[in-house]
């Protein structure tokens, strides 16, 4: 960004912490557990209790302190008790369904033993479900609320995408460790 007065700069980047603290504002009330069920929570908890993993949040505390690097049953999260997800990870969910559905197919292929294609089975159907739930929740929202929903996501996606870290966007952490 080349701007002659420092000033302007700044001006960008309250905007863009505010866009961001708007979309974790929005999307903290839409998260729900892996059965599919409401389970809002403040911005607040968003950003420090728990931790963006590939398919939604997380709030394991052993996973959270870790910055998302500890997962105990690697990242199995559809059927993980402290699976939060929100709209946001709807494209990462569907694509990871379809990834699930391509390993099931090798698998089967490899004429791998029952178990491993039941697990298979089994994350395909909780993910399906997941994003079904989310989905309907979506539509019944009035359409400026579906709307500005769907911008929140794309905020947080462009953050997540974006960013060196894996944490939620507002969690600053010091270089100096302080
Ligand atoms: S499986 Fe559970 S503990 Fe592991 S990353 Fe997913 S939500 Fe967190």
């Amino acid at each position: 960004m080349d701007h002659d007065d420092p000033k302007t700069t700044m001006g960008y980047y309250r905007v863009s912490f505010e866009r961001k603290r708007q979309a974790v504002k929005t999307l903290s009330l839409m998260v729900i557990d892996r059965h599919g069920s409401s389970a809002p929570c403040s911005s607040r908890a968003y950003e420090q209790r728990s931790v963006a993993v590939p398919f939604g949040g997380c709030t394991e505390p052993s996973n959270v302190k870790a910055g998302g690097q500890s997962c105990p049953i690697r990242f199995q999260c559809s059927g993980c008790g402290f699976y939060r997800p929100d709209p946001s990870y709807l494209p990462a969910i569907e694509d990871h369904a379809n990834s699930l559905r391509a390993d099931r197919e090798r698998a089967m292929a490899m004429d791998a033993a029952g178990f491993v294609i039941d697990n298979l089975t089994a994350q395909i159907t909780s993910y399906e479900d997941v994003a079904t739930k989310m989905r309907k929740r979506m539509a019944a929202l009035p359409e400026d609320e579906r709307s500005e929903l769907e911008d929140a996501a794309a905020v947080l996606r462009r953050v997540r995408a974006g960013g060196d870290h894996k944490l939620l966007p507002l969690t600053e952490v010091s270089k100096t460790g302080k």
